[in-house]
């Protein structure tokens, strides 16, 4: 089975992928993930990635697309995966195209004005990269899970997430057409609890196996 998670900035693709990984045992690949660790580790991709990623801007094109084609080659990918991230330009689908074919698209939806309060009051474990809310937080600095440092991403300083917001409007909201005409794609809202926004795309998910998808 292999998902797209499509999306503004901060909807909650990546918490849904990580569930949608764990009950279909396939890798959830986030590209933000691995550029976050490529910066971290300062290899030549994080360096180049770096300029861009800080100022919300996204990676040229030529780069994200030699690194997904490069991962979802790893045997951990024969079953499917989750892409959470990528494609994220209407290029990087094409090109995606040629290597593989999506057999479901989950769309998440949520307005431009609760994406800014989710990402600016998001913090992000500097360890295992879970995410919180400062509101749920009390104050904590550390994570439940690991006690890992929670930190405020640099992409996500106010300013940041305007810019993020605008590049989703311009290049990233037009795979929403490109895919609809598959007949693959489901719209939720992103703003549904997270039990139920699991449900419902394990329903989305199912349905489309006895199709044979
Ligand atoms: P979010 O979805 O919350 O904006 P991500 O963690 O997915 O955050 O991505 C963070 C940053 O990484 C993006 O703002 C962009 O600079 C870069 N990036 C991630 N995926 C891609 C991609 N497919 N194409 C270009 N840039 C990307
Ligand atoms: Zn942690």
């Amino acid at each position: 089975m292999k998902l797209l998670f499509l999306g503004p900035p901060g909807v909650g693709k990546g918490t849904q992928a990580a569930l949608v990984a764990k009950r279909y045992r396939i890798p959830a690949i986030s590209t933000g993930e691995i550029l976050r660790e490529a910066m971290k580790a300062g290899t030549p991709v994080g360096l180049r990635a770096k300029t861009y990623v800080d100022q919300g801007l996204l990676v040229p094109d030529e780069v994200m697309i030699e690194i997904v084609d490069d991962r979802i080659r790893q045997g951990d990918c024969a079953k499917g995966f989750i892409l959470d991230g990528f494609p994220r330009t209407v290029p990087q689908a094409r090109a995606l195209e040629e290597i593989c074919q999506l057999d479901r698209i989950v769309y998440m939806t949520m307005a431009d004005e609760a994406i800014v309060k989710r990402l600016s009051g998001r913090r992000v474990c500097d360890n295992c990269g879970a995410t919180h809310h400062v509101d749920r937080l009390k104050g904590r600095t550390r994570c439940e899970g690991c006690g890992g440092n929670l930190i405020l991403r640099k992409d996500d300083a106010p300013e940041t997430v305007l810019n993020r917001l605008s590049v989703y409007h311009e290049q990233t909201a037009p795979l929403v057409e490109y895919y609809q005409g598959t007949g693959r794609l489901t719209a939720m809202d992103g703003a549904m609890p997270l039990d139920e926004g699991f449900a419902y795309i394990e329903g989305f998910l199912e349905h489309a196996e006895s199709a044979g998808a």
